[in-house]
């Protein structure tokens, strides 16, 4: 049983690296950002909802955002454990996750902390581009001329949040409602911090030599 959550600023890696990690211990990668993406893009209810906050580089109200998450982890592919990537991102959500998980009679197993400094943050950001076809995520440096995705040949397009205002602002708010959330599992003693940078092989080396540690 893996009861995980990643966190860590705008751009620190967290969604490729809990990508490979949910893709080699076999439990679902559950993405809150990717979910909101993908119900703006269905334009759900809760799409519609959460667009004005992504588009302002904000966070979606708490309420909003737990029940998306308790529904999600409600799903039986959740029962082995799961990979949280962007939830909980508030103190106010930390106590949220408790309750959904005092509920299920389950166990954070850990809390892993990527940290990349600021001005790698801003340097990554800005060179982002993710495939509209297939989600690919690579940098603008690592394309080639057309630009297509070395995946699957779809185009390649730019996050509408990772203009660098809003990335400036997502940070803002990392720092302001996250950073608090980081001193609680600190205190708690289950968060792990890892250096974020270094190749994506490097990191993930790192991950799993954490993980060894604690499952
Ligand atoms: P990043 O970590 O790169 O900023 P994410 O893909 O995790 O991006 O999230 C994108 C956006 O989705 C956030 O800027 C915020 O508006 C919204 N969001 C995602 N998770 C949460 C959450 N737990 N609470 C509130 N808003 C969230
Ligand atoms: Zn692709």
């Amino acid at each position: 049983m893996m009861y995980l959550e990643i966190m860590g600023p705008p751009g620190a890696g967290k969604g490729t690296q809990a990508r490979r990690l949910s893709a080699a211990r076999g439990i679902p990668h559950i993405s809150t950002g990717e979910m909101f993406r993908e119900n703006i893009r269905q334009a759900t209810d809760l799409g519609r909802m959460a667009d004005e906050y992504l588009q302002n580089g904000g966070l979606v109200p708490d309420d909003l955002v737990t029940d998306m998450v308790r529904d999600r982890l409600s799903r039986a592919d959740c029962r082995d454990g799961y990979l949280l990537d962007g939830y909980p991102r508030t103190p106010a959500q930390v106590r949220d996750l408790d309750g959904i998980l005092s509920v299920r009679g389950w166990e954070r197993t850990g809390v892993l902390l990527l940290e990349v400094s600021e001005e790698d943050v801003l340097r990554r950001l800005a060179g982002r581009r993710i495939c509209t076809g297939c989600g690919h995520v690579s940098r603008l440096q690592a394309l080639s001329g057309g630009g297509g995705c070395p995946e699957c040949g779809a185009e390649m397009s730019q996050r509408d949040d990772d203009r660098e205002d809003l990335v400036r602002e997502r940070l803002l708010v990392y720092r302001r409602e996250t950073e608090p959330v980081l001193a609680i599992y600190q205190e708690r003693g289950i968060l792990r911090r890892m250096d974020g940078m270094g190749t994506e092989d490097e990191v993930f080396e790192r991950m799993l030599n954490i993980l060894e540690v604690l499952a």
